[in-house]
């Protein structure tokens, strides 16, 4: 039977990317070695890591002055990392989720932290706008796509301070204007490469501005200036997101996995609002993730959940269970998800709403 991948991270990746990558720890780039084998320094390996640092600013348009780095630690350890290069006495943030809440701590540890607004009170379920942002704080960290709650940010906001973003689920699924963010950061295992590669699009003049020591590690500037070999980078998500990059490059690059992500999500929320089965959690429609799609069953069916969940899994749906703190399902709909899955997963809809109203 198709199986049809919606968790929500790690999480479905192109077939392209995957069977590239199976090859290379095989036989990597004519080497007759393993990619997991090979020196860091080897040439092959410099070139693949320049060609990833190369595309990812192509397909982002990415404009001079900005560097891309590729560090271990995932998006939590952007967390800390984010206020130890930028922040001296305050920074602002956005609380939208889980994530932002865990970022909000780390920053606390170095200084003020002025929560500008938060939907915490209805478990996040839209995103905050009546906010003003103070001119006396380092930066604003915003989290664009609320992986748990499914709710996004889908434009760039304007900030009278340095932005920063945590786009760890949907980095590649809209253009951006990177021009007006300071630093863009996120982990890989959502919408690029397998776990274990974390990157930053860090714009250059915003470094060497606080007065503390920062360990070599976590100094942005350590791996810019050794472009991401200050260390040994993880060479294997590396490769496999330079496929991934390749793979979007060949499909018609950002705007039209843009145009494809809107498709998809449309004909799944149209389902969910159809459907007097289920409903969304989303309140304010504007919000809505076109990444990570949340829905719960409607009211006079709760009952029917495991019902739901049993019978989606008989026809192949992986991965539509909520997070523990939402409940109900969530379908991510990251680039690599065909459309068919979506049409799969709205056809089970329907047949389970005809075999139970
Ligand atoms: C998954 C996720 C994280 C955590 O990423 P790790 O790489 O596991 O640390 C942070 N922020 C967002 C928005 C996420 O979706």
């Amino acid at each position: 039977m198709k199986k049809h991948n919606f968790y929500a991270g790690p999480s479905i990746l192109p077939q392209y990317t995957i069977e590239n990558t199976a090859k290379a720890v095989i036989d990597f780039a004519g080497t007759g070695l393993s990619v997991m084998e090979v020196s860091h320094r080897s040439k092959e390996f410099v070139a693949v890591m320049a060609e990833a640092q190369q595309l990812f600013k192509e397909l982002l348009n990415i404009p001079e002055g900005y560097s891309v780095v590729f560090v271990g630690g995932g998006a939590s350890t952007q967390f800390a990392m984010v206020p130890f290069n930028l922040m001296n006495k305050k920074s602002a943030y956005l609380n939208t989720g889980a994530w932002s809440k865990k970022a909000i701590k780390e920053a606390k540890a170095f200084g003020e932290v002025d929560v500008v607004a938060s939907s915490e009170d209805t478990t996040f379920n839209y995103i905050p706008k009546d906010y003003v942002i103070p001119t006396d704080a380092d930066y604003f960290h915003i989290t664009t796509n609320n992986t748990i709650y499914g709710t996004e940010i889908k434009h760039d906001i304007d900030s009278p301070i340095p932005l920063v973003a945590d786009m760890s689920s949907d980095i590649f699924s809209r253009p951006i204007d990177v021009s007006k963010y300071a630093i863009i950061y996120g982990g890989a295992q959502k919408n690029l490469a397998p776990a274990g590669v974390t990157f930053a699009i860090v714009r250059n003049d915003i470094l060497g501005k606080v007065e503390r020591h920062i360990p070599t590690m976590l100094n942005y500037q350590t791996h810019i200036d050794k472009e991401s070999m200050f260390n040994t980078p993880p060479v294997l998500p590396v490769f496999a997101a330079l496929q991934t990059l390749k793979w979007l490059k060949a499909n018609g690059g950002i705007s039209k996995m843009h145009e494809t992500n809107v498709y998809k999500a449309g004909l799944l929320y149209d389902e969910i609002d159809r459907n007097p089965m289920f409903k969304g959690t989303v309140t304010h429609k504007e919000d809505r993730s076109i990444m990570n799609i949340c829905f719960v069953m409607n009211d006079g069916f709760e009952d029917k959940e495991k019902a739901f969940f049993d019978y989606a899994s008989k026809r192949g749906m992986i991965g539509i269970k909520g997070h523990r703190s939402v409940g109900g399902f969530r379908a991510s709909t990251y680039n690599a998800l065909p459309v068919e899955s979506v049409e799969a997963l709205v056809k089970t809809m329907q047949d389970f709403e005809s075999e139970n109203k």
